[in-house]
């Protein structure tokens, strides 16, 4: 991931190299680089342009009141840095907790995300750091074989999985939520079913459930290596439903990174969590800070 955004941004750092200070026109040639790097990285356009012209603002004010210690290419970086933060946080957002109940969180995502790995690694997450003790429900009642992932995934981290044959979603949901209660789980994680595309009968379906189950998270799971469909998709699921966020998955592929830029501003929606890997530990807190630092190498 940003490998080549990396070695681009690098390029445009460069051509600071020998400047004694930041000025209108070398700034003007350093953004065009940066503007060129974030569109090949599968950046939104709106999003490369406003991020370009945020830095000009910064590295402008900069060249202002230059520090004569700190380089002109130091200066740009810092400017570069800071909008990046700006853009994908500036806050890192976290799961809200019920505050009292079970905390239900809705999982959605199309088929073959990760949705159901990451309800998994959410529970882990929530067990190992948090003192939790999750319930996962199996909402996929069309998809035998997703119903038995979970189950499997359950046993492997000793977390009860919830399902019960021969009902619709959300009233499996609704009983799961009732059954944590019952026997004391404080988190409920919803596994609904994906489809390979959005379509209103998804749509309707997640809907009813978070309808029925009031959650407190309502979280949606995309796979970054899919760019912009990534963004497209999140801004469809949030048209119907009130995200809380979203976690992106395959973050250890070789994506350009675009949806981990784009994501935030276009649909409003933070990144809680990123998915790293296939195994059950495979999952990291989102921070802009973090990857911020990671993209400027
Ligand atoms: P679902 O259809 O959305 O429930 O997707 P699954 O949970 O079945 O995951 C689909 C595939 O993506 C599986 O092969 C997972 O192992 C893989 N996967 C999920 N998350 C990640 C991740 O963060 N990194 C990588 N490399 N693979 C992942």
């Amino acid at each position: 991931m940003f490998q080549s955004l990396t070695q681009r941004l690098s390029g445009a750092f460069d051509r600071f190299r020998g400047e004694k200070e930041l000025t209108e026109s070398n700034i003007e040639e350093g953004l065009r680089d940066v503007r060129r790097a974030l569109l090949d990285a599968d950046v939104h356009f709106q999003v490369a342009k406003d991020f370009v012209d945020s830095v000009r603002e910064r590295a402008l004010g900069q060249a202002k009141i230059a520090d004569k210690g700190v380089s002109a290419s130091d200066q740009f970086v810092a400017a570069v840095h800071h909008e990046l933060v700006e853009l994908m946080g500036p806050e890192d957002a976290r799961l809200q907790m019920a505050k009292s109940g079970p905390t239900v969180i809705l999982m959605a995502g199309l088929q073959g995300a990760g949705k159901t790995t990451t309800c998994a690694k959410l529970a882990r997450l929530l067990v190992t750091k948090h003192a939790k003790r999750p319930l996962l429900v199996a909402a996929d009642v069309k998809r035998p074989a997703a119903v038995e992932q979970l189950r499997v995934l359950g046993r492997k981290l000793n977390v009860p999985v919830f399902h019960q044959e021969g009902l619709g979603p959300a009233d499996v949901c609704e009983r799961g939520v009732a059954h944590a209660r019952a026997q004391g789980n404080d988190v409920v994680i919803l596994d609904t079913a994906g489809r390979l595309h959005v379509d209103d009968e998804l749509m309707d379906e997640v809907a009813e459930i978070a309808r029925r189950t009031s959650p407190d998270d309502q979280i949606l799971v995309v796979d970054s290596m899919t760019g912009q469909d990534a963004v497209r998709s999140a801004q469809e699921f949030h048209s119907r439903l009130s995200l809380t966020g979203v976690i992106l998955t395959k973050f250890d592929g070789d994506a350009r990174g675009g949806a981990a830029l784009s994501l935030k501003k276009v649909t409003g929606c933070p990144i809680l969590f990123l998915g790293t890997g296939e195994k059950i530990e495979d999952l990291d807190a989102f921070s802009a800070e973090r990857v911020a630092g990671r993209i400027l190498g």
